[in-house]
């Protein structure tokens, strides 16, 4: 009989230890297996960590241990789902984000292979069946069973679906002429591009390079303004590493937004590429990742998760557009791809690129005290000039008049400039959906989303109201439900009403819209990207999906309709990105041969992400926004980790809260400084109710070693639920 200890599929804390299960069928099973188990009475996924064999019975080890010991009811897998240097990241990355250790592995295993109950229904391996002659030998068959032996000897092998006559074929396999066999089919298509050599590096590019294969150092921020040509530079990297024998990660913020970075690595490494993103179908995800696994590709180009691909021998690991927040996982384990990137750079011995052209202030600060290697691009390829950029003050009524509330007369001027050259425009709006607010005008009732109590968004498209923060969506009501009034306001707007707004205005421009709502169908988004590519649409309007890496040869204006948005949040990150948002959309305009220009509209002209945003100057941001840290002790000057705690009792959750902040005061002393009990801004999380708290702490180690106790005190309380965020973002 065999003895395993299995981590459960439940990722809570207090179910954060291994439990001991008995198997005495006669699979094989080891450490890495997943086993089907009953726990309290449940059918659930177990992830074995440890694996022996005994000849006592099981009633010796239930007085030995002091437990009752179930059987195993059924071994998923024939070989270990990690090698051994993932599972050591495992155990890294649980324990800096002080994470259970199955929410890590779920994060890292493709659902087909996650360690939990739904991954039992989820796809396995297709196969294409192929038929070959193994056997010329034609005495003894009917002409027409000659005819298709030789047609099938003349290739090497066939699709057996693509011949049509059956019962020839099977014929010829019962006689032994023809074999069949399959092959792993590859799920995702991926199209054929052709190569294209590689351009003349510039001299800044070349200078770069250089530097990077000189050093000995491991993590480098690779700083270029936008059209700087870093992609170039990842390139002629990973090209090299592939010749040593190594293997190439490369990370994008999200794949279906930048779909040229795919495409590059596609022309220049053909079949040697595989892709994993979010978007995948879960057949695709397992596909890729046995491709992967099995060593038949060494680059994999992929959004966060694709940080745990099975690659091995890596030799370099790339995160482009680094500062992108999609990066941060916003549910357990709450990890980021940078901080992952660069433990299992560590492993690896491989170094790490992180790029961008507004790195976060926490990478610029490392590179400034050296941490980091700085690696700069200062100049645009071929030095062609960033867009002059135009802040227009909204609140100064010589720039607005009653033909638009929304446009300026100048961003009115430039748009026309625009569609008679017969060139394009991008204007950024930084919320979807038509109106932002919607209202009673006589009783003042507010449309909010019953379970996450924040105002619901009005969608002109399908007439609908729909929460951004949970899927919940209501037909937009004929009346108020609280006084009946047919008085409904729609206030604020989004990307919905910039359209409307554009087609009145300018009503020959053809204009497509990109925003989360485009991304419901699938190849929708690359698509928009696609169109707007090949100038079939004069203005494209979006939310900072469009900022994002795209290349438009013939985009000549960017405006922002309303720069304000989000710099209002009460996030100690929202100046930075807001800073980083403009400056990227900025960089979206004349980054061919023409000419480009930008109009950035909005009421706060002086804020200083607004105007170095303007003038594109990442230093002087920087240098302020470090200030602005230091005063209120924010990262990169200390550290942050917010604990919440969910239950379905509001009296419970806040008494919790208030007890657990009071033990981390007690603990941390002067070391800390513990920020609540808040009520986020979305209170609810399907029906429990949050209270959060936010610690500042300089000393990692104590940081963790207080959490932790923390978890041991408070994760067993059946009343609520404890989470803890290392580094959180929504501060
Ligand atoms: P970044 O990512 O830094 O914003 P890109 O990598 O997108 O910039 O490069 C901007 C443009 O310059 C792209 O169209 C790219 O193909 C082109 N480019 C890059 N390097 C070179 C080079 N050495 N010679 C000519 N064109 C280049
Ligand atoms: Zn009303
Ligand atoms: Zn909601």
């Amino acid at each position: 009989m065999k003895v395993v200890e299995v981590l459960i599929e439940y990722a809570n804390y207090s179910l954060d230890r291994p439990f001991s299960y008995c198997y005495k069928g006669n699979k094989t099973l080891d450490v890495g297996f997943r086993v089907l188990l009953k726990f309290n009475n449940r059918e659930l996924v177990g992830y074995i960590t440890k694996c022996y064999e005994t000849d006592k019975s099981v009633e010796e080890l239930e007085k030995e241990f002091g437990f009752s010991i179930d059987e195993v009811i059924d071994v998923i897998d024939s070989s270990a789902l990690l090698s051994d240097d993932l599972l050591k990241l495992a155990d890294e990355v649980a324990d800096y984000y002080i994470a259970p250790k199955i929410s890590v592995l779920q994060s890292m295993l493709p659902p087909s292979l996650s360690p939990r109950k739904s991954s039992l229904k989820a796809p396995k391996i297709a196969y294409d069946i192929y038929v070959k002659a193994v056997d010329n030998d034609e005495s003894g068959l009917t002409d027409k069973q000659i005819e298709l032996l030789r047609l099938i000897s003349s290739a090497d092998s066939v699709l057996k679906r693509e011949i049509k006559q059956v019962s020839i074929l099977k014929k010829l396999v019962e006689y032994g002429r023809v074999a069949e066999f399959k092959v792993e089919k590859r799920r995702l298509e991926i199209p054929d591009f052709e190569y294209i050599a590689p351009p003349e590096l510039t001299n800044e590019q070349k200078g770069v390079i250089k530097e990077f294969n000189e050093s000995d150092d491991k993590v480098y921020l690779l700083e270029g303004v936008t059209g700087s040509g870093k992609t170039e530079v990842y390139l002629t990297l990973s090209e090299q590493v592939l010749k040593e024998g190594k293997s190439v990660l490369m990370l994008v913020p999200e794949i279906s937004l930048t779909p040229m970075m795919v495409e590059y690595y596609l022309r220049r490494f053909k079949g040697d590429v595989a892709i994993l993103h979010s978007q995948l179908t879960p057949a695709e995800k397992y596909d890729e990742y046995r491709k992967i696994a099995n060593g038949d590709c060494h680059i994999v180009v992929g959004a966060r998760s694709a940080i745990f691909a099975p690659l091995k021998n890596i030799g370099l690991i790339i995160l482009d557009e680094e500062h992108v927040e999609s990066y941060k996982q916003d549910t357990v384990p709450f990890y980021h791809a940078r901080e992952v990137a660069i433990m299992r750079g560590k492993m690896h011995k491989a170094k790490v690129i992180l790029g961008s052209a507004t790195p976060s202030l926490e990478s610029r600060a490392r590179a400034q005290k050296n941490i980091y290697h700085l690696l700069l691009l200062n100049n645009r390829v071929n030095n062609k000039e960033l867009p002059q950029t135009t802040i227009v003050n909204l609140s100064d009524y010589r720039n607005i008049d009653r033909d638009s509330y929304i446009f300026s007369r100048r961003l009115r001027s430039e748009i026309s400039g625009v569609l008679s050259r017969h060139e394009q425009a991008i204007l950024l709006i930084n919320r979807r959906g038509f109106s932002t607010s919607v209202s009673c005008r006589k009783c003042g009732h507010i449309f909010k989303c019953p379970t996450c109590d924040i105002a619901l968004t009005y969608h002109k498209s399908d007439n609908m109201l729909k929460c951004h923060h949970c899927d919940y969506v209501m037909t937009m009501p004929e009346e108020c439900p609280e006084c009946g009034s047919k008085y409904i306001m729609k206030t604020g707007f989004g990307t919905e009403k910039i359209e409307e707004e554009v087609n009145r205005l300018f009503p020959e421009a053809r204009t497509l819209r990109l925003d989360s709502d485009s991304a419901k169908i699938r190849t929708k988004i690359p698509a928009i990207i696609e169109e707007f590519r090949q100038k079939r649409a004069d203005i494209l309007i979006g939310t900072q999906m469009i900022a994002k890496g795209h290349d438009f040869p013939n985009v000549t204006l960017v405006g922002v309709v309303l720069a304000d948005i989000g710099l209002s949040m009460p996030s100690y990150r929202s100046n930075e990105r807001a800073f980083q948002l403009i400056t990227q959309a900025v960089g979206r305009s004349g980054r061919k041969d023409k000419k480009g220009i930008a109009i950035i509209q909005t009421y706060m002209p002086n804020n200083y992400a607004i105007t170095m945003s303007a003038r594109q100057n990442y230093e002087l941001f920087y240098r302020k926004e470090m200030e602005f840290r230091r005063l209120q002790s924010y990262p990169p000057y200390s550290y942050l980790a917010s604990v919440t705690v969910a239950g379905k009792n509001e009296e419970h959750v806040i008494e919790g809260m208030v007890s657990l902040i009071e033990f981390l005061n007690h603990e941390f002393g002067d070391n800390g400084q513990i920020l609540g009990p808040t009520i986020p801004y979305v209170p609810f999380e399907g029906n429990n109710y949050l209270r959060t708290a936010l610690i500042k702490y300089k000393d990692q180690k104590l940081a963790r070693e207080i959490l932790k106790k923390a978890i041991s005190l408070y994760s067993t309380k059946s009343q609520f639920h404890l989470s803890i965020n290392i580094d959180p973002y929504n501060f």
